[in-house]
């Protein structure tokens, strides 16, 4: 659309006063509002930790890890980019300070300074300078990048970014980058009040470090009046419609909406002298549209150990929204802590859902009462979708129940089992090192023709993501078979098994790899829909009523 004689645009999206105002979610949201304008567009998240990248971090303290195409794990945030803007990115998108040390300490020791002291500025600074223009050009050059800095505003360790960001501004043409803030507006009950402080410090907060705001997204639990963006856009030096609210949504997904109403996206268009068509969300629309208005409501269980931690699952959570889309379907997530199905027993937490998940995961812990859920809805023929851990754990439970193998286990739990249907890969047996030696990223499948997969997919060919060590052990695959299960997705060579099924049950599938990292709203993922369709069936052969839906908030 855009000329490409024209260089890349930056837009630069910090946060103030609080972390976890969705900052991820309103860069996605500006992704989508440019893409929809006919705009090629890219995103990029700085993330200030000294980790290389969040695989090694527990989910309790950093949320799902998120696994791209070409197998970098990354921050969550890449999960919203992908969702909202309906594409891949690739490991260009996410920096961490770790990478930016490691690689100017390499440098250095290769002789690359040499004579130089070394320093943040302009070394660190330069990397980080070089890594947002490395990801304008490539594989070729964007008509915009949008770059979102982690943390807020503040923190000592995110200051070589914005000192990156602000001499990007002042190499770049004025008409070429663009800073959002994004800030709190608090409500407060006693006064009944708006309250705009918070946001003038963090702006002069911004300001001390040499970046001015262009615009101001203000996220507040009520409308800002007229007043209130006058007042804002008087202290913090903007208009009063470069003020823009971001009000709580019934769902993530409507506030490109939102800021579409509030003319963002025609004040950016202004601001960085873009030459694009008109914005037109319409698919997008009719979307939401049918997310708010389902017909129809379904249970599913998530069986995990990481449950107090929503953003552990925050893809599958979102898979499901997309789903129910499909579906005209609201679906009613029911998280059930794996450790408390094996202290209760299955009954007690599974006997009202239409549907279960069980998702990824690592360790032994909560792992027999996963295994207890899958034998439950295995035999009371209740829909069931596994996920990587999920997958092993319905391996585990047959071999244990149907093929006679007792105690048979996965040897990352049990060292010793006598059988070990879920075994570590050759290639991984003498591995040490933890960061990125999993098996990463997207492979091929083939699955087999007439399955429950190929008829889901309906193709027999597919590419998915994946993020484990372990295998399913093919010295137990004809044994398994003998039970029913049926290796239905494997590698082209035909050595790793991808997928399982069992012919006697409605919907029992599960996969070495994960499917809820491709699942988007306007192209929801087969194996969901087919979990959410085979719960609505299941529902209605039950009679069961289901009285609320939760949707997904920021
Ligand atoms: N822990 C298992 C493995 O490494 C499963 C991993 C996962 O569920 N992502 O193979």
């Amino acid at each position: 659309m855009a000329d490409r004689d024209r260089k890349t645009k930056f837009v630069f999206v910090t946060g103030g006063v609080v972390s976890s105002l969705g900052k991820g979610i309103a860069a996605s949201s500006i992704g989508l509002l440019l893409k929809s304008r006919g705009l090629s567009v890219r995103l990029m998240k700085c993330d200030p930790y000294i980790n290389v990248d969040p695989g090694t971090m527990n989910p309790f303290q950093h949320g799902e890890v998120f696994v791209l195409d070409d197998g970098s794990e990354t921050d969550l945030d890449l999960g919203h980019y992908e969702r909202f803007l309906g594409q891949s990115f690739t490991k260009l998108s996410n920096i961490t300070s770790g990478q930016i040390y490691d690689a100017v300490i390499q440098r250095e020791r290769q002789g690359g300074y040499l004579g130089a002291t070394v320093q943040v500025i302009p070394h660190i600074t330069n990397e980080i300078k070089s890594r947002i223009r490395l990801l304008a050009e490539n594989p070729e050059p964007a008509d915009v990048v949008i770059v979102e800095i982690g943390g807020t505003v503040g923190d000592i360790e995110s200051l070589p970014f914005l000192e990156a960001i602000r001499q990007m501004a002042l190499e770049e043409s004025d008409e070429n980058t663009l800073f959002i803030h994004l800030t709190l507006v608090p409500y407060i009950e006693g006064s009944g009040e708006l309250k705009t402080k918070p946001t003038q410090h963090s702006v002069k907060a911004l300001r001390e470090i040499g970046i001015d705001a262009d615009i101001l997204i203000c996220r507040s639990p009520r409308p800002l009046t007229r007043e209130v963006k006058k007042k804002i856009g008087l202290f913090c030096n903007v208009p009063p419609e470069a003020v823009i609210q971001d009000i709580d949504m019934d769902s993530i997904y409507e506030l490109p909406v939102q800021f579409h109403f509030e003319l963002l996206d025609n004040l950016m268009v202004h601001y960085l002298k873009l030459l694009c068509k008109d914005l037109d969300l319409s698919k997008w629309n009719s979307m939401i549209h049918r997310l708010k208005n389902p017909e129809h409501k379904v249970r599913i269980g998530i069986c995990g150990k990481y449950i107090d931690l929503r953003d552990a699952y925050k893809s599958i959570a979102e898979s499901f929204v997309h789903a129910g889309v499909a579906n005209n379907a609201g679906v009613m997530l029911e998280w059930i802590s794996s450790e408390e199905i094996s202290r209760d027993g299955p009954e007690m937490h599974l006997s009202g859902i239409d549907g279960l998940l069980v998702p990824g995961g690592f360790g032994d812990r909560g792992i027999e009462g996963k295994i207890d859920a899958v034998k439950y809805v295995r035999e009371n023929k209740i829909p069931f979708l596994g996920i990587c851990l999920g997958l092993q754990c319905a391996v585990i439970e047959l071999a244990r129940n149907e093929a006679g193998l007792n105690g048979a286990n996965s040897s990352e739990f049990n060292g010793k089992t006598a059988y070990p249907v879920i075994d570590l890969m050759d290639e991984q047996r003498n591995i040490t090192d933890k960061g990125g030696t999993m098996r990463l990223g997207s492979y091929p499948c083939k699955i087999s023709s007439g399955s429950l997969a190929h008829r889901l997919y309906n193709s027999l060919n597919i590419n998915e993501r994946h993020r484990h060590r372990y295998e399913v052990n093919p010295e137990y695959k004809n044994k398994l078979e003998e039970c029913g299960m049926k290796f239905s997705g494997l590698s082209p060579d035909g050595k790793l098994v991808e997928m399982i099924e069992l012919s006697s049950h409605p919907y029992f599938i599960a996969s070495q790899f994960h499917p809820e990292l491709k699942s988007h709203p306007m192209n929801p993922h087969p194996l969901f829909v087919g979990l959410v369709k085979a719960a609505m069936d299941f529902k209605s052969g039950r009679g069961v009523e289901v009285t609320d839906i939760q949707h997904s908030s920021k």
